[in-house]
C-alpha cells in the first residue's frame, strides 16, 4: 500500500509518499542519534546496535564493541505508520495507493496527473512539488534532472534463526565484490541477512543462504527481496516549483547504502527553502536552488569521501580486506575507529584511516588480478621469495606441489602456469612512486602467509 500526502493546511501537495507496506523485509537501522535529532518515534524501537564483528574471507576478525547503542532497530511498518500519524495530525492529507505519473511546471503552479489503484485518474495543482518516490526516476527525468551516478543492488531476507549475538559484517568478495553482507540478529530470534553488490545481489544472496541454511529454499516463511540503491546525486535536485528529496535525488551513504538519516535530513533543509519560498512568494528555480546548497553542505563531503571509498574498495583483493583486518587489530586501529566511528557520518574515519600509512600500503597496493595469477596465494608467496633472494623463482617442483596443496585447500580455481610468475612488473603508477609493489604485495598478503601454511598443512 502506498501513501500519497497532500498537506490540506498548505496551498501546495506533495508527491512525498510513505510505503505503509509489509515488505519481505520488516526491520530497519536508523543511527542511534538520529532519533534525538529529528524527535523519531521511540516507540517504534524494537532493538538496539551494539556489537559488531567484520570478517574477512579467510578469518580474520575485528570486534567493535562500541559503549552506548550505535544505531537502533525500528519496526519499520510502525515506524511508517508513526510517521503516517504525525503527518495526518498536522493536517495532511494521505492518498493511498495514488502513483503520480507525469509532472508539469507552469508559471502559474504545478500539475501532477495521478492516477489511483482502483484506476481512477485526476489532477492535483498546487503551487510546489517535492519528488521523493525512491529509486523511481521518471518524473526526474521528465523534468531533465538526470540520474544517479550508479546504482547498487540490495538484496535483504529475514530467517528463523540466530548464529550469533553480534551484528556480522561479511567482508568477502565472492559474496560480493563491490560491498559486503550483513547478519543481524533481531529481538525475534530470527536474523535479518542481506547484502549489497554491483550485480546479482539477488542470486548472491540466496548462494549464500545455501551455505548459512542449508534447506532454507524449502521454508515458506523465508522470502528474498531485492532493490537498488541509487549512489550519488541526481546532476540537479530542484526545478521550478519542484525539489527532489531522498534517495530519488540520490541522498544515500555510498558506504552502507542507508538512506533514511539523509532522507530525513535532507528533508527538513527542504523544508526550510520552501517556507522562505513561501514567503517571498518565489518558487523560481533561483530561489529553489538553496536547498540545493544547504544539502551539499551538510552531506557533500560525506557523498565525495564515500564514493571515493567505494571506489577504492571494488579494487582490493580478500587479501588485502584480511590484512586490513589483521592490522586493525594489532596496530592499535580500533582506537581510531573508537574515536571516530559513528553511524551516519563516515569521512572522518575514512580519511583518518587512510592518513595510517601501513592501511595505505595495503589499499594502495595493485591487485593480484592485474599481474595475471591464477593464485594469490602463490604470488604471495613468490613475493616473498623475491623480496628475500632478489629474484623471482617459485618454478621449483616443490613450489608447484605447495600451489597444489594451499590453492586446492583454499578453492583457487585453477593452477598457476609458471611462465605468469614472469609478468611482476611495475604499473605506470608504481613507476610514478606509489608504494613497491613487493612490499606493499608482501605486506598485504603477510595476513594469508600464516594461514595459507596452516591450511597447506
Ligand atoms: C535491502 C535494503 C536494506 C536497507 N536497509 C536500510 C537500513 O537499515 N537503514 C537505512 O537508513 N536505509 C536502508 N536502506 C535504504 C533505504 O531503504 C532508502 O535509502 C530509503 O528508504 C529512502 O527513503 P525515500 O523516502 O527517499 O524512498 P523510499 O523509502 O523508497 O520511498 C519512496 C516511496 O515513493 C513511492 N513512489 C514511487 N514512485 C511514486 C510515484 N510515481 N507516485 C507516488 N509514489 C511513488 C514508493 O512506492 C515508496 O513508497 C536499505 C535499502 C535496501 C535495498
Amino acid at each position: 500500500m502506498n501513501i500519497k500526502i497532500r498537506w490540506k493546511s498548505c496551498p501546495f501537495a506533495m508527491s512525498w509518499s510513505l510505503e505503509v507496506v509489509q515488505e519481505v523485509y520488516t526491520r530497519l537501522q536508523i543511527g542511534a542519534a538520529a532519533f534525538q535529532e529529528f524527535a523519531l518515534p521511540h516507540d517504534t524501537i524494537v532493538g538496539s546496535l551494539r556489537q559488531t564483528r567484520a570478517r574477512a574471507k579467510y578469518g580474520a576478525e575485528v570486534l567493535y564493541s562500541p559503549s552506548q547503542a550505535l544505531a537502533y532497530i525500528v519496526d519499520k511498518a510502525a515506524f511508517n505508520r508513526a510517521l503516517a500519524r504525525r503527518a495526518l495530525d498536522a493536517g495532511v492529507a494521505i492518498r493511498e495507493g495514488a502513483r503520480a505519473v507525469t509532472l508539469h511546471t507552469e508559471p502559474a503552479g504545478v500539475h501532477v496527473a495521478v492516477v489511483e489503484q482502483a484506476g481512477r485518474q485526476y489532477t492535483v495543482r498546487a503551487q510546489l512539488a517535492i519528488v521523493a518516490c525512491g529509486v523511481r526516476y521518471k518524473l526526474a527525468k521528465q523534468l531533465g534532472l538526470g540520474m544517479p551516478q550508479e546504482f547498487l543492488q540490495g538484496a535483504q531476507t529475514e530467517v528463523p534463526f540466530v548464529w550469533t549475538p553480534y551484528t556480522e559484517i561479511a567482508l568477502d568478495k565472492s559474496l560480493s565484490p563491490d560491498a559486503f553482507g550483513w547478519i543481524v540478529p533481531l529481538e525475534t530470534g530470527w536474523s535479518r541477512v542481506g547484502l549489497m553488490a554491483g550485480s546479482g545481489a539477488y542470486c548472491r544472496l540466496t548462494r549464500w543462504l545455501d551455505r548459512l541454511l542449508p534447506g532454507w529454499r524449502e521454508t515458506p516463511d523465508i522470502h528474498v527481496g531485492c532493490k537498488l540503491i541509487a549512489q550519488g546525486g541526481l546532476s540537479r535536485t530542484y526545478a521550478e516549483r519542484v525539489l527532489v528529496v531522498g534517495e530519488a535525488a540520490g541522498q544515500v551513504k555510498w558506504t552502507t547504502g542507508g538512506g533514511i538519516y539523509y532522507a530525513i535530513l535532507c528533508a527538513h533543509l527542504a523544508v526550510d527553502t520552501i517556507v522562505k519560498a513561501f514567503a517571498q512568494g518565489s518558487f523560481t528555480a533561483s530561489t529553489l536552488a538553496h536547498y540545493e546548497h544547504a544539502w551539499k553542505r551538510a552531506i557533500g563531503r560525506e557523498l565525495q569521501v564515500g564514493r571515493y571509498f567505494r571506489k577504492l574498495f571494488r579494487r582490493l583483493h580478500d587479501a588485502q580486506v584480511e590484512a586490513l583486518l589483521q592490522l586493525a587489530e594489532r596496530h592499535g586501529l580500533m582506537d581510531l575507529v573508537h574515536a571516530k566511528a559513528d553511524f551516519d557520518w563516515h569521512w572522518e574515519l575514512i580519511v583518518a584511516m587512510l592518513k595510517h600509512a601501513d592501511v595505505r600500503k595495503i589499499v594502495l597496493a595493485p591487485t593480484f588480478k592485474g599481474y595475471g595469477f591464477a593464485c594469490h596465494f602463490c604470488a604471495l608467496r613468490t613475493l616473498r621469495t623475491m623480496s628475500g633472494s632478489g629474484r623471482g623463482h617459485h618454478k621449483s617442483a616443490s613450489d608447484r606441489a605447495a600451489h597444489h596443496t594451499c590453492g586446492r585447500a583454499l578453492g583457487c580455481p585453477a593452477v598457476i602456469a609458471p611462465e605468469s610468475l614472469t609478468k611482476i612488473r611495475p604499473t605506470p603508477r608504481q613507476r610514478l612512486g606509489w608504494p613497491s609493489p613487493l612490499y606493499s604485495l608482501a605486506l598485504a598478503g603477510h595476513a594469508c602467509a600464516e594461514r595459507d601454511a596452516l591450511a597447506a598443512r
